[in-house]
């Protein structure tokens, strides 16, 4: 169990901070018959952080909604819950959700949703259960506890067991079997308070590296629903043919039928047009009978309608339904129709739709236009013996040091990561957006990002060496990706060459020349000047000469095997070499050297995204920049380093040394001023 956000928000409580506790759930939390409110399980809670924590000043945050499930909760998180960034969270809905692989993955969607907050909120899962019979739907969402390793506790366990027991009398605590009277309401309270009691008790304040969790482990379920919008009357417009807006101003989120649409007439239509792979509708069903009868068309399919009947018999009150009419379906645009087919003279009251609930894999335009920013990076760099000063001097880092051999520009590679330097996303590291916001990136098959930017400033030779493919580097390296990367060279000295390939037309005669040090021979030495491009598969031999900047965009990846250093001394001794390895991987014969060195300089294209190389893992361009030019982009995320100049990419400005990322969903490119540009995709 993680309780270090726990332990963490007992220490601000300490501190005397503002914090907010704030609660999702079903009738039970809020607080359905509770004589008062301050009487509900939620507030008493909130009162014994009050009264544990005097100093701290603790905002009340309630966002129980009666008969609802979690399925709603993901759809209505955002704006009950997490718009006032809480920084505890009581999850609550195992007496709403039923013990099933759909709640498995409504249930998982909300608990992502709210953990995965950019401000870490602390997370508690709470298991109410129907006294009458023990029935609860701990079991899957116990599964999601357990895969997210979250502080939960169960009323199975506890207050159950003792009624079993019959250590308590059911009849003390609940009139109906389920929801708990002003006394059960106490005791629920109290088993909550407990647990929080015991791991303050037991806090040990050291643990944070191994529980800080700020990237989500991937989804046990497919997690459609963690991104779900909600289709009101304040924010879409849909076709109406008989249906009227709701304009009447909701009080509180318990006032549920409000920023609908109503409807009386049979015939009267309503017709949306949502994006998703899953849709839920939600209407009014009312003990004021009779009711209208209305039919949902989905995709112009009239051969199967789905019945909306406001018919409830019931007698406890109205009640707020959501059917899902889509589950898993195509991720697209979905037409969904409602038409009213049956009305009565009679009807007590009209049709009441109160929105259309759409959610999808990737993450949402509307819910996420952040993700639609262009991201700027802060760098990392290396020192090594090769090293240099250009990149502080003319690129103007700040490092320190006269052996600055590389700018990891673009990285989300534990040796070295990026982090995000602009808008809502700033100080998070490459990696965890990769994680946590897909919508950036775009469909891409990757586990880990792929891709890695560097700029090299070789002031001497660097070694002699060569990389693996994915399959070695898989077996051999602990599951690394293998290591397909490409320079353009900004800068060399006149006559400058690149050790690219060898000469060796055997593998005997490989072994003979690397074993017998023979490297005069073996090596192969290629003219190139600035601007060309160099492609390195992996198994190419290959070394960087002195004199030499060179923009590298690679695999992420960080094995390479050294096989001759020049006899060279770092920190008097000498590097170590990976003959063995080297001698696996290195390809024999090499590729002939026109096929690994494009020239690109006297091309002199400008104002166009110009394609220097494609292979199966990346695509690379150059773009130089006279007053301006737009590009369409594939819907996929696109990297840039400006190597010269300055100017704007749709609005941001840019200059020479930046490095940053175009978001997938950012399709239409518009670049400014006097720059040149390094680009990729994956
Ligand atoms: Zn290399």
């Amino acid at each position: 169990m993680n309780k270090f956000r726990l332990e963490k928000l007992f220490q601000k409580a300490k501190n005397g901070e503002k914090l907010i506790i704030g609660f999702i759930g079903g009738s039970i939390t809020q607080g359905c018959l509770a004589t008062e409110p301050c009487l509900c399980y939620a507030y008493h809670v909130y009162e014994w952080w009050c009264r544990t924590f005097p100093k701290a000043d603790f905002v009340y945050l309630n966002a129980g909604i009666g008969a609802t499930d979690s399925q709603f909760g993901c759809a209505r998180a955002e704006s009950d819950l997490l718009a006032e960034k809480p920084d505890f969270v009581i999850i609550e809905f195992s007496v709403n959700d039923e013990d099933n692989e759909h709640y498995l993955e409504t249930y998982e969607g909300l608990v992502r949703k709210i953990y995965g907050s950019l401000w870490e909120p602390a997370v508690l899962l709470v298991h109410n259960i129907f006294y009458e019979d023990g029935r609860n739907a701990e079991n899957i969402h116990g599964r999601i506890a357990k895969y997210y390793e979250l502080p939960s506790v169960s009323m199975k366990d506890t207050i159950y067991s003792e009624i079993l027991e019959g250590k308590l009398q059911r009849e003390e605590l609940t009139a109906d079997g389920l929801h708990p009277n002003d006394k059960g309401h106490a005791l629920v309270a109290g088993v909550i308070t407990e647990f929080l009691s015991n791991i303050m008790k037991h806090a040990t304040g050291t643990n944070e590296a191994s529980d800080n969790v700020k990237v989500l482990p991937k989804p046990l379920t497919r997690n459609n629903y963690e991104n779900s919008i909600r289709y009101r009357n304040d924010n879409c417009q849909p076709e109406v043919n008989g249906f009227v807006i709701d304009d009447s101003k909701q009080v509180n989120i318990t006032d549920v039928f409000k920023k609908g649409w109503t409807a009386k007439q049979k015939g009267d239509s309503i017709k949306f047009r949502v994006k998703g792979s899953c849709i839920g509708v939600q209407y009014r069903k009312t003990m004021q009978l009779p009711a209208p009868v209305a039919e949902l068309i989905l995709d112009g399919d009239k051969e199967h309608p789905f019945i909306l009947d406001a018919n409830f018999n019931e007698t406890w009150g109205d009640k707020l339904v959501l059917d899902t009419v889509l589950e898993h379906g195509e991720e697209k645009e979905h037409t969904v129709e409602i038409i009213l087919k049956e009305t009565h003279p009679e009807d007590k009251l009209p049709f009441y739709l109160v929105s259309v609930i759409a959610c999808n894999e990737s993450c949402n335009e509307f819910i996420c236009k952040e993700e639609n920013s262009i991201l700027f990076f802060t760098p990392c760099f290396t020192h090594n013996i090769w090293g240099g000063i250009k990149l502080r001097e003319e690129f103007g880092y700040p490092v320190e040091g006269d052996d600055i051999g590389e700018c990891w520009g673009i990285s989300a590679h534990p040796n070295g990561e990026s982090i995000v330097k602009n808008g809502c996303f700033a100080g998070r590291r490459l990696s965890e957006l990769w994680k946590s916001q897909p919508g950036i990136f775009g469909k891409c098959n990757t586990e880990r990002f792929p891709l890695l930017v560097k700029i090299i400033d070789a002031n001497e030779d660097l070694s002699i060496q060569v990389h693996p493919d994915d399959s070695y580097a898989y077996t051999n390296e602990n599951g690394s990706y293998g290591k397909t990367e490409c320079w353009y060279v900004l800068d060399c000295n006149e006559n400058a060459t690149l050790i690219i390939g060898h000469n060796a037309s055997s593998r005997q005669e490989l072994t003979d020349m690397v074993k017998g040090g023979k490297w005069n021979e073996f090596i192969r030495e290629i003219p190139v000047s600035k601007g060309d491009f160099i492609q390195i598969d992996p198994g190419t031999v290959h070394a960087i000469k002195g004199g030499m900047l060179i923009l590298e965009t690679q695999q992420n990846s960080d094995i390479t095997y050294r096989m001759y250093d020049y006899d060279r001394l770092s920190n008097g001794v000498p590097r170590q070499l990976q003959i063995k390895q080297s001698l696996d991987v290195i390809s024999v014969p090499a590729k002939k050297a026109e096929e690994c060195v494009i020239h690109t300089a006297f091309t002199q294209k400008e104002n166009c995204l110009e394609e220097l190389y494609v292979c199966k893992y990346y695509k690379v361009f150059k773009a130089k920049v006279r007053g301006g030019f737009s590009f369409k982009k594939e819907n996929i995320f696109m990297l840039a380093t400006v190597i010269h100049g300055e100017g704007k990419v749709n609005g941001s400005e840019i200059k020479k040394g930046d490095h940053f990322l175009i978001p997938a969903k950012l399709s239409d490119i518009c670049v400014e001023g006097n720059a040149e540009m390094i680009l990729s995709t994956p």
